[in-house]
């Protein structure tokens, strides 16, 4: 939809991997829709993915014993937080779209994605107190998971459903800092399936993201995943 603002949040080494083909995807489809569109790139930004001392510019709050979580919650209210944090935060904020392109990691997200999660989403910003989940900090986001998996989709239909690994994503992250969710985009086995298969693949979302912005948010409760 013309004037909204999307932030891809894409982590793979390699531009021509499938990852790279939907990432391009996106950037293409919703630029012509008139999106306002910005990557981070993680392997080319070389994001730091370790939460350390070294995000906290200037004097620790406590010096004696270091807790990354109470450090980085008081730079952020004294705009002591390290550049890079600075800026992804900027790209958040701007944001009414959140998509996080990558290949699935051990059921999971890689190192990189998951350091960005830890790093960027900081007390204050994210969530506080007692705001979080549907009173989360970052309210009227939209976010997007979309992955590629080495496993094909019949394996995973045979061995237990996909949405489990969701859980910690979608609803322990985004909910959490109070993102709605919209439904996953998932490529099963790209490296395994012809080549037709692929194209197909990736015509699915172009498709997909020609109507995005008409869906609604899935209802992030457990009944979604473990149902
Ligand atoms: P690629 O290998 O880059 O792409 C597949 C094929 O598509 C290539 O031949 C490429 O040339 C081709 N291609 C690219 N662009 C186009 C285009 N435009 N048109 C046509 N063809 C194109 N998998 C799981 O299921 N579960 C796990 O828990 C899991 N854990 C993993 C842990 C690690 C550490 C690693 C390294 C892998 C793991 N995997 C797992 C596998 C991983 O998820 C897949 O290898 C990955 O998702 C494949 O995506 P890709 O973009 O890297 O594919
Ligand atoms: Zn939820």
């Amino acid at each position: 939809m013309a004037g909204k603002k999307v932030l891809i949040v894409y982590a793979h080494q390699e531009p021509k991997s499938f990852n790279g083909s939907l990432l391009k995807i996106a950037v293409e489809e919703l630029t012509k829709q008139g999106c306002s569109v910005t990557v981070s790139d993680l392997y080319a930004m070389q994001f730091e993915p370790r939460a350390t001392r070294n995000d906290i510019v200037g004097r620790l709050h406590n010096s004696e014993a270091f807790n990354y979580g109470v450090e980085t919650w008081e730079a952020y209210k004294r705009g002591g937080l390290s550049r890079d944090l600075v800026e992804e935060q900027k790209k958040v904020q701007e944001a009414d779209l959140l998509i996080f392109q990558f290949p699935l990691f051990w059921f999971s997200m890689p190192a990189i994605l998951k350091g960005w999660m830890d790093r960027v989403l900081v007390q204050g910003f994210a969530y506080d107190l007692s705001k979080c989940y549907d009173g989360g900090l970052l309210q009227d986001k939209l976010s997007l998971f979309s992955f590629t998996t080495g496993g094909t989709k019949e394996k995973y239909a045979s061995r237990g459903d996909v949405r489990y690994l969701l859980w910690p994503m979608q609803h322990g992250i985004m909910h959490f800092c109070g993102v709605k969710v919209l439904e996953p985009h998932i490529c099963y086995a790209p490296e395994n399936v012809s080549e037709e298969k692929r194209k197909e693949m990736l015509t699915g979302w172009t498709q997909r993201l020609k109507t995005l912005w008409k869906e609604e948010p899935i209802n992030c409760s457990p009944e979604w995943y473990f149902k």
